[in-house]
């Protein structure tokens, strides 16, 4: 649990689900990310997540119906990384997310946050697998940061709902891609590939595996899936249409996580749809 104070500064950006672990307890994946800083030798990591479920969006997938993460996350480093640095002076601040020195998903379980779902992805009781992880590793020790709870490496309930739900049956071993990463696939689709589309009718990503979950209908039921984060709530796209896609300014357009492989990947898609 983090110390007051720190917790404070999250509060203000609407982050409540924080935790501390010691950086040793770490899988590092990434570790030149760290190694280039000079002289820092890492000891703590604070990990929070950024839930961002509204509603589950018309032919696509949940996390790009609100504005992308990536630019809240830039935004919020901005603000926090000097407040914590002035508060914990002369202690450095790293800030990571997606690309990481460390396994995130493996420090969240460590830390408590939740546990390793066979759909690959974190589940926790509030937002199912409907969170980003991110985290901000420091030299500063623990004991100047609050207290780590750390949990066992715990799995859910492996009921096998996401494997059956699976439209391309890459996660019982049958299928070599994810309709998600198909979606985002530059260039012309195989025939397979259009026909899948077709069938699932995305136009960009796949939650069928998170739809399925217990997890997630737990969440739902009780009304805890619903992000906390103003920035997830506002401005959202819960429809798409070529028309829209064509029309929208160059910088709105660049607000949404579909925006990174370009329009005309959305607007294949789309056609394929007759949306
Ligand atoms: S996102 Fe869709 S295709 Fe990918 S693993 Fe989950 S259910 Fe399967
Ligand atoms: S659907 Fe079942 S097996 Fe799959 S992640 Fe959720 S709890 Fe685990």
């Amino acid at each position: 649990m983090l110390k007051k104070a720190l917790s404070s500064l999250f509060a203000e950006a609407h982050i409540v689900d924080t935790a501390l672990l010691p950086f040793s307890e770490c899988r590092q994946t990434l570790p030149r990310l760290l190694e280039e800083k000079e002289g820092f030798a890492p000891q703590s990591v604070i990990l929070f997540l950024l839930p961002y479920y509204t509603k589950k969006p018309e032919g696509f997938s949940a996390y790009a119906a609100p504005r992308d993460y990536h630019h809240f996350i830039k935004a919020l480093y901005a603000t926090l990384l000097p407040q914590l640095e002035a508060s914990l002076s002369p202690y450095r601040f790293y800030a990571f997310t997606d690309h990481s020195p460390i396994d995130e998903r493996h420090a969240a379980v460590r830390a408590g946050l939740g546990v390793f779902g066979q759909n690959g992805l974190l589940l926790t009781e509030k937002y199912s697998s409907y969170q980003f992880i991110a985290e901000i590793i420091t030299d500063a020790p623990l004991a100047l940061l609050g207290e780590a709870d750390i949990a066992p490496l715990a799995s859910c309930l492996a009921c096998g709902r996401c494997r059956d739900a699976c439209p391309t049956g890459i996660l019982r071993g049958e299928g070599e891609d994810c309709l998600s990463a198909i979606t985002q696939k530059k260039g012309a689709l195989s025939s397979e590939e259009e026909a899948l589309l077709r069938r699932e009718g995305s136009a960009w990503g796949c939650d069928a595996c998170q739809e399925a979950c217990p997890y997630t209908e737990r969440a739902k039921k009780n009304g805890t899936i619903y992000t906390t984060i103003p920035y997830f709530r506002e401005e959202c796209i819960y429809s798409l249409s070529t028309a829209l896609i064509e029309t929208m300014p160059k910088e709105r357009f660049r607000q949404y996580a579909f925006a990174w492989r370009g329009r005309q990947v959305l607007l294949r898609n789309l056609k394929l749809l007759n949306k």
